[in-house]
Order: C-alpha cells, then sequence, then structure tokens
C-alpha cells in the first residue's frame, strides 16, 4: 500500500513514519499547514521536518500555498471548535492530492498527539475520504508520542512551543489572572 502521509511537523513524524516503514508499507510525507501562524513559524517547522526527511531518505512533498486570510476566516466562523476547521482543511487537502496522485491512502501524523483531539481527528479524515473516495489509514500512533519526543530530544530537532494558529500561541503565553486568595 502506498500511503500519503499528512505531517503538521518533524518531530510529529518521526513516529509515525518509522511505523510505517517497519510494517512495510510505502509512504510520502505531504507538508501543507496553513493553520501554522505566523509565516516565519510556518518556514521554521518545515525546515525541520526537511532535514529529518533529509536524514531519513523520507519522500517530502510540500504545498507551499498559504491560504492565510481563508484559514483564520475558516476558524473564526467554524460553529464547533475552531480545530474543527483547522483538521478539515487539511486533511481535504491530503485526501485530494492522495486521489488526484495515486496513492492508496491518506493518513496523518496529527494521530500522535495526546494534545490533539484525536476523535475529532479521525471523524473528519473519514468524512474526507468519503468526500474524495480515497481510505483514510487510521492507526493510534500516540502509544508512540514519547518514543518520538525522545529521539526529536536525541536529535536536538526544534520543538515548538504551541500548536500552531495565533490563537494557540495566546493562550499558550497570555498570563492568567491570579485566582483572588479568600482572606
Ligand atoms: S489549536 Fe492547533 S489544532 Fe486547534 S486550530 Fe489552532 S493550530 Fe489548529
Amino acid at each position: 500500500m502506498n500511503i500519503l502521509l499528512h505531517a503538521c511537523c518533524g518531530p510529529c513524524s518521526i513516529y509515525p513514519a518509522k511505523k510505517l516503514q517497519e510494517d512495510g508499507y510505502n509512504f510520502t510525507i505531504y507538508f501543507f499547514n496553513p493553520n501554522i501562524h505566523p509565516y516565519k513559524e510556518l518556514k521554521h517547522r518545515l525546515n525541520t521536518l526537511r532535514e529529518y526527511c533529509q536524514l531519513k531518505k523520507y519522500k517530502l512533498i510540500v504545498d507551499k500555498s498559504y491560504p492565510l486570510e481563508k484559514c483564520l476566516q475558516g476558524m473564526l466562523n467554524e460553529p464547533t471548535v475552531r480545530c474543527a476547521y483547522c483538521y478539515r482543511v487539511r486533511l481535504e487537502a491530503a485526501a485530494l492530492y492522495a486521489k488526484e496522485n495515486g496513492f492508496d491512502a491518506f493518513s496523518t501524523t496529527l494521530l500522535v498527539s495526546p494534545y490533539q483531539k484525536h476523535d475529532l481527528i479521525k471523524a473528519i479524515a473519514q468524512q474526507a475520504a468519503l468526500k474524495y473516495d480515497i481510505p483514510f489509514y487510521y492507526e493510534d500512533y500516540r502509544v508512540g508520542y514519547q518514543e518520538g519526543v525522545d529521539i526529536s530530544l536525541e536529535l536536538e530537532m526544534y520543538r515548538q512551543p504551541y500548536c500552531g494558529c495565533i490563537f494557540s500561541e495566546r493562550d499558550r503565553y497570555e498570563k492568567k489572572p491570579k485566582q483572588k486568595v479568600k482572606e
């Protein structure tokens, strides 16, 4: 089976790519992440992924488009949580690319993170699979999350301090008001 593996960054790619390789699958990594802000941060994460793919001799496809305005609007207009739009825009792009370029299935490194909304990712990927008529390859990669972290630390890879969007960057650094101490 030839799988298109959508990747959000280098560190998150480590375990899913390793596992696919161990299981004997052919795969190509696909980078499309307009949810990563600002642009300089996107370049930093992409460069880290490029270096890792070169090291491991993994095939990498980069979609250089960066529809920032559309992405921000989509996140703000999403009726449930902004992450739903964020997952959909990336997974639909991966599904479409996989379909148009002769892959047997698509998957995503987002499935490795215990900090992401795993069930929502799975549901949205399954919808994208139906929409573009291409199988979604599901595996719960969270079991290998720590292994991926350890390898990324050994390799001194850049590890981003926030999820990706400007909202998550604010949430990461915003000073929370101190709770009043009862006298
Ligand atoms: S918090 Fe992360 S998953 Fe959610 S919208 Fe922002 S970048 Fe996307």
